[in-house]
C-alpha cells in the first residue's frame, strides 16, 4: 500500500505556495460544467461550498441536520487562531506552526500545518467580511486572547459562542449562493455511501431522512467534510450526529484513516472523582482565566446544570 499525502515539493515554507502558483486553473467559463458534491455543512462543508459556488462550479451540498447551520461547529466556544500578531508580542505563522506541530504531538504534516498558518491571516479577515462579531477593543480594533497555553495572544473570539457566530458567517455565504442557484442545498439527507469510479469519487448514496427515499447524486468530484466522530466514545461533548458514519462509509470504500483515537476530549465530559482530578484542575484553570470562578465540588455533591461550563 502507498502511502501518498500528495505534498508538494520544495521547501516547506514554498510547498503550497508553489503549488498554488502553478496549479492548471479552470475556465470561469468551463467552471458551470463541473459537478461537485460537498458533504457536510459545517465550517468546513459551508465555508468550502460557499467558495466554490462563488467560483462558478455547480454545487450540491448535503447534511443530515434539518438546516444546514445546525452543524455541529455550532458548539465550538473557545476561539480561532490566527498569526496576526495584533498585539505585537512576537507571533508569527512560523511560530504558529510549531505550537502547532507541538500541539499535535508532531505527529500533524508539516506542510499542510504551516499553510494553516499562513491561511490563519486570511481567515479573520474573511470571516469579518462574513459578518462575524468578533470581540473588539475599546478602541474598535478586534481583540485576542491567549488560549491553549500558548505564549502569545492569537486567539479570536466571539464571547463563548465563536463557533455559532462563524458559522452564521458560513451559512450566510452558503445561501447567498444558494439564492443565486449555484449551489442546491439538500438538508435532512444521509450519506449512506461513496460511489467510486476507477478510483476516483464520483458521487454518493443519500437517503432523504423525511420520506425514507434512497437517492444517487453523480459529480465530477465529492467534498467530504463531514467533521468529527467524538460520539464513538461514550462521555463526549460531541452531538450525536458526530458519528463517523461517512467517514467509516468512505474507509470502507478504500479511503486511508490514520490515527483514529486522536479525538477532542473536553474535561467538561468527564464526571469529577476527586478535587484533584486533573483534567478538571486543567478545565478551572481555563474557566479563571475566562474570568469566570470555579469552585470544586465536595465529595458527593453535584452542580446544579445551569452551572455546568
Ligand atoms: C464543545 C466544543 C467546543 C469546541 N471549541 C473549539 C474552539 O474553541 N476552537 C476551535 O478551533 N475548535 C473548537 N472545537 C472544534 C471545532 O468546533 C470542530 O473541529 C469544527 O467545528 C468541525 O467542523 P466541521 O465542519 O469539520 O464539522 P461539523 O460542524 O461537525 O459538521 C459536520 C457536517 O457533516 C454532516 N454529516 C456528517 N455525517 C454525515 C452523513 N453520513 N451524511 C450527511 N451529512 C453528514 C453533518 O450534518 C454536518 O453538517 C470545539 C468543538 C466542540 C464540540
Amino acid at each position: 500500500m502507498i502511502l501518498d499525502s500528495k505534498i508538494p515539493e520544495g521547501p516547506l515554507e514554498q510547498k503550497w505556495k508553489n503549488y498554488k502558483k502553478t496549479a492548471k486553473l479552470v475556465n470561469p467559463a468551463n467552471r458551470k460544467k463541473l459537478d461537485i458534491i460537498v458533504v457536510g455543512t459545517g465550517l468546513a462543508g459551508s465555508s468550502v461550498a460557499a467558495s466554490l459556488g462563488e467560483m462558478g462550479y455547480n454545487v450540491k451540498s448535503f447534511c443530515f441536520q434539518d438546516s444546514a447551520r445546525r452543524a455541529h461547529s455550532v458548539a465550538a466556544q473557545g476561539g480561532v487562531n490566527a498569526a496576526k500578531n495584533y498585539k505585537n508580542d512576537g507571533d508569527s505563522v512560523y511560530r504558529m506552526f510549531v505550537d502547532t506541530l507541538k500541539g499535535g504531538d508532531f505527529r500533524a504534516r508539516e506542510a499542510n500545518v504551516y499553510r494553516m498558518a499562513e491561511c490563519s491571516l486570511n481567515l479573520i479577515d474573511q470571516a469579518v467580511a462574513q459578518g462575524v462579531p468578533f470581540g473588539r477593543e475599546y478602541g474598535g480594533y478586534l481583540n485576542n486572547r491567549s488560549f491553549g497555553g500558548v505564549q502569545v495572544s492569537r486567539t479570536f473570539y466571539a464571547r463563548g459562542q465563536t463557533g455559532q457566530q462563524l458559522l452564521l458567517g458560513a451559512y450566510q455565504a452558503l445561501m447567498r449562493q444558494v439564492g443565486k442557484k449555484s449551489i442546491q442545498l439538500f438538508t435532512r439527507h444521509e450519506m449512506l455511501d461513496l460511489v467510486i469510479i476507477d478510483g476516483k469519487a464520483r458521487g454518493i448514496i443519500v437517503r432523504n431522512l423525511d420520506t425514507g427515499e434512497i437517492e444517487r447524486h453523480a459529480a465530477h468530484a465529492v467534498v467530504l467534510a463531514t467533521g468529527g466522530y467524538g460520539k464513538i466514545y461514550y462521555l463526549s461533548t460531541l452531538a450525536m450526529g458526530c458519528n463517523a458514519s461517512a467517514i467509516w462509509r468512505a474507509h470502507k470504500k478504500g479511503a486511508l484513516m490514520a490515527s483514529p483515537s486522536w479525538i477532542q476530549v473536553h474535561p467538561t465530559s468527564l464526571p469529577q472523582s476527586g478535587d484533584y482530578q486533573s483534567k478538571l484542575t486543567l478545565m478551572s484553570e481555563s474557566l479563571r482565566n475566562d474570568g469566570r470562578i470555579w469552585v470544586p465540588l465536595k465529595e458527593n455533591e453535584t452542580r446544579p446544570p445551569n452551572e455546568i461550563p
